[in-house]
C-alpha cells in the first residue's frame, strides 16, 4: 500500500474520491492485527526480564536527562513514553491494574503479550478473531472460578499473614533486611486506616501519607501516627512542641497585603506614615488576638507569614508553619477535623482542628513538623529515609506495592500461593475445559492455557533456570499431587516448591485482575481490523518523512505514520 492512495476510499466512475486526508496510512485485516500484535509482544518482551524477585531493573532516562531506576511495571511503562497506540493501550492496562489492586502490573502486561502471541498463531490457522475472543472469555471465566475455589480465606487482622503478603510483593526488590521491617510498617499502617463502612471493609491508600526525605538509611524509615509536614516552625522564638493543640488551618496570608497594582500613596506628613504602618500592624495584631481569643496554639497556612506576624505569633506563644503544600493542608484538615479558613475574620472555634501533639523534630539535617494523636486516628504517615534520592524513590514504589497488597487482602480476604502456582492451576483447568469445548473455539481456549504459563516460564527464566524442565515438573505436580496447587518456583533456590510453605503469598484480587486486564487488552487488539493513521504533522523533522511513501511495504510499516 502506498501512502498516496490510502486516503481514497471511494471511486465514482473510475475517479477516486478523496475521503480521508492526503497522506493517511491504512492497514487492513490481518495485516493491521499483525502490526498491533507485534507491538504488544515487543512491549511485553521488554517487561519480561523484570518479573519476579530475580527480575532486573530498568534505567530510564527522560528527555530532560532525569534518570529513574526501577523494577516497577507501571513506572517503567509510564516512563518509556511509548508512542504506538497499542503500546499506549498496554500502558493503560498497567495503570488500571495499578489503580485497582496496586500490584501485578508486569504480570498483566506479560499476559496480554502472551495471549496475543497465541492469538497470532490461531490467526495463521485462519481462525477468526471473534472466535479467539470468545474462547479467551470462556477460558477467563473458568480460570476465575477455579482461582476463587482454591483461594484460601484469611483473617483480616491476621498480622502474620498480612506481613507475608506484604513481603511477597517486595521480594527481591528491596534488601532482605529491610523487607521485613517495611512489611511490618505497611501492615501497621493499613490496619490503622482500615475501617468498616456499612459492613464493607475499606483500606484506603490515600489515608497513608508517604513522605520522603533522603539521608539516613532505609532502616530509619518510620511510621508516624499522624501527619508529617516538610516545613519548619517559622520563627525561632515560637514553641517547638505544643500538646493538646488547637489548630488553625489557613488558606490566607498572615502578612500585610501588597497592593496588586503599583499603587502610589502620597504622604506629606510623618504622622501619616506612622498611621499607615500602625494600621497594617493593627490588622495583623487583630488576627493574632483572634487566635488567642479562640485558644489557638498552632497555625498552619498555605500562604506566607511576614516578620511582623511572626513576632506577634511568637509573643502569643503560638507555633506557626507557613507555605504548607495544599495537599498537606488538606491532609491536616482530614486528620485534625478542622476546616480550611480563607477569611480569618470569620473564623470560629468550630473551624479549629485538634491534635494531641504538634512538634518540630530534626530529620537528618532538616526539620519537619509532626502532627500526632490527631482527632481522626486514621491519619498515618510513613516517613521514608534512605541514602540517596533514587533509593528513596524506589523504596516508595516498593512500599506502595506492599501497602496495596495488604489493602487488597483487608478488603477481600482471600489469598493464593505465588511463584507461578496460580497460573499453573489456571493452565491445568482451562486445558481440561478445552477438551469439552470442541470446534474452533477449543483452539482459543487451549491457547489461553498456553499463554498463562508465560508467568511461571518467565519466573523460571529470570531465575536462570531451564524453563522447559521447570514447566514439565510443575505440570506434573499440579496434575498428580493433591496439594499440587501450592507448587511454584522458588526463585531463590531455583527449585519447584510448595510456595505456601515458603510464605510466597499473594492476594486473590491481584491474580484475578491481572487475568481480566490481559484478556481485555487482547480483546481490544483483536477487535481492530483496520488502522487508519493520519499523516503526522510536519514538525520540521525532515528525516522522519524521508522514507515514507516510497515503500510498497507488505508489513504496512512506513516511518511517516504511527503504524510502525
Ligand atoms: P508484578 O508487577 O506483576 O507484581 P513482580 O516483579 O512483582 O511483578 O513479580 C510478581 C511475581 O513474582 C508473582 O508471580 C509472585 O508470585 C512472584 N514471586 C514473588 N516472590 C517470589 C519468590 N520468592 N519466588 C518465586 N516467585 C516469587
Ligand atoms: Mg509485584
Amino acid at each position: 500500500m502506498s501512502s498516496g492512495t490510502q486516503a481514497y476510499l471511494a471511486q465514482i466512475g473510475g475517479v477516486p474520491v478523496l475521503v480521508l486526508k492526503e497522506g493517511t496510512q491504512r492497514a487492513f485485516g490481518k495485516e493491521a492485527m499483525r502490526i498491533n500484535i507485534m507491538v504488544a509482544k515487543a512491549v511485553s518482551e521488554v517487561m519480561k526480564s523484570t518479573l519476579g524477585p530475580k527480575g532486573m531493573d530498568k534505567m530510564l532516562i527522560d528527555s530532560l536527562g532525569d534518570i529513574t531506576i526501577t523494577n516497577d511495571g507501571a513506572t517503567i511503562l509510564d516512563e518509556m513514553d511509548v508512542q504506538h497506540p497499542i503500546g499506549k493501550l498496554l500502558v493503560e492496562i498497567a495503570k488500571t491494574q495499578d489503580d485497582e489492586v496496586g500490584d501485578g502490573t508486569t504480570t498483566a502486561v506479560i499476559l496480554s503479550g502472551a495471549l496475543l502471541e497465541e492469538a497470532e498463531k490461531l490467526l495463521d490457522k485462519n481462525i477468526h478473531p471473534t472466535v479467539i475472543v470468545s474462547g479467551f472469555k470462556r477460558a477467563l471465566d473458568v480460570a476465575t472460578e477455579h482461582l476463587r475455589k482454591i483461594a484460601v480465606p484469611v483473617q483480616r487482622d491476621d498480622v502474620n499473614m498480612l506481613k507475608k503478603i506484604a513481603a511477597t510483593a517486595m521480594h527481591g526488590k528491596i534488601s532482605e533486611t529491610v523487607k521485613d521491617y517495611f512489611a511490618e510498617l505497611a501492615v501497621k499502617a493499613m490496619l490503622q486506616v482500615a475501617e468498616n463502612r456499612d459492613g464493607r471493609w475499606i483500606a484506603d491508600l490515600d489515608n497513608v501519607q508517604i513522605v520522603k526525605k533522603h539521608g539516613g538509611a532505609l532502616e530509619d524509615t518510620q511510621l508516624v501516627y499522624g501527619i508529617v509536614i516538610d516545613k519548619e516552625v517559622v520563627h525561632a522564638a515560637m514553641p517547638k512542641r505544643v500538646v493538646n493543640a488547637k489548630i488553625a488551618l489557613l488558606d490566607a496570608p498572615l502578612e500585610v497585603e501588597k497592593p496588586e497594582i503599583d499603587a502610589e500613596i502620597r504622604i506629606n506628613d510623618p504622622n501619616q506614615i506612622r498611621a499607615f504602618l500602625e494600621e497594617e500592624e493593627n490588622i495583623l495584631k487583630s488576627y493574632v488576638d483572634k487566635f488567642k481569643a479562640l485558644g489557638v496554639t498552632a497555625v498552619f497556612t498555605t500562604k506566607g507569614i511576614d516578620d511582623m506576624a511572626q513576632y506577634y505569633l511568637a509573643k502569643a506563644g503560638i507555633l506557626a508553619v507557613r507555605r504548607v503544600k495544599r495537599s498537606d493542608i488538606e491532609k491536616l484538615v482530614r486528620a485534625t477535623g478542622g476546616r480550611l479558613v480563607t477569611n480569618i475574620e470569620d473564623m470560629t472555634e468550630a473551624d479549629l482542628g485538634f491534635a494531641g501533639l504538634v512538634e518540630e523534630r530534626r530529620v537528618g539535617d532538616e526539620k519537619m513538623v509532626f502532627v500526632e494523636q490527631c482527632k481522626n486516628p486514621r491519619a498515618v504517615s510513613i516517613l521514608i529515609r534512605g541514602g540517596f534520592e533514587r533509593l528513596v524513590d524506589e523504596a516508595e514504589r516498593n512500599l506502595t506495592d506492599a501497602l496495596s497488597v495488604v489493602s487488597d487482602v483487608i478488603e477481600e480476604p482471600y489469598v493464593l500461593p505465588g511463584g507461578g502456582a496460580p497460573e499453573m492451576e489456571v493452565a491445568k483447568v482451562v486445558r481440561q475445559f478445552a477438551a469439552k469445548v470442541g470446534g474452533r473455539e477449543q483452539y482459543a481456549v487451549e491457547a489461553f492455557a498456553n499463554a498463562v504459563e508465560v508467568i511461571p516460564k518467565t519466573l523460571a527464566e529470570n531465575a536462570g533456570l531451564d524453563a522447559v524442565d521447570v514447566l514439565t515438573e510443575l505440570r506434573h505436580i499440579h496434575e498428580s499431587k493433591e496439594d499440587g496447587w501450592k507448587y511454584g518456583i522458588n526463585a531463590f533456590t531455583g527449585k519447584v516448591s510448595d510456595m505456601w510453605a515458603i510464605d510466597v503469598i499473594e492476594p486473590l484480587t491481584v491474580k484475578l485482575q491481572a487475568l481480566k486486564a490481559a484478556v481485555e487488552a487482547a480483546t481490544m487488539v483483536l477487535r481492530i481490523d483496520e488502522i487508519i493513521a493520519a499523516s503526522k504533522l510536519e514538525t520540521g523533522k525532515g528525516e522522519e518523512k524521508k522514507e515514507g511513501g516510497e515503500e510498497e511495504s507488505k508489513s504496512g510499516s512506513s516511518s511517516s505514520s504511527s503504524l510502525d
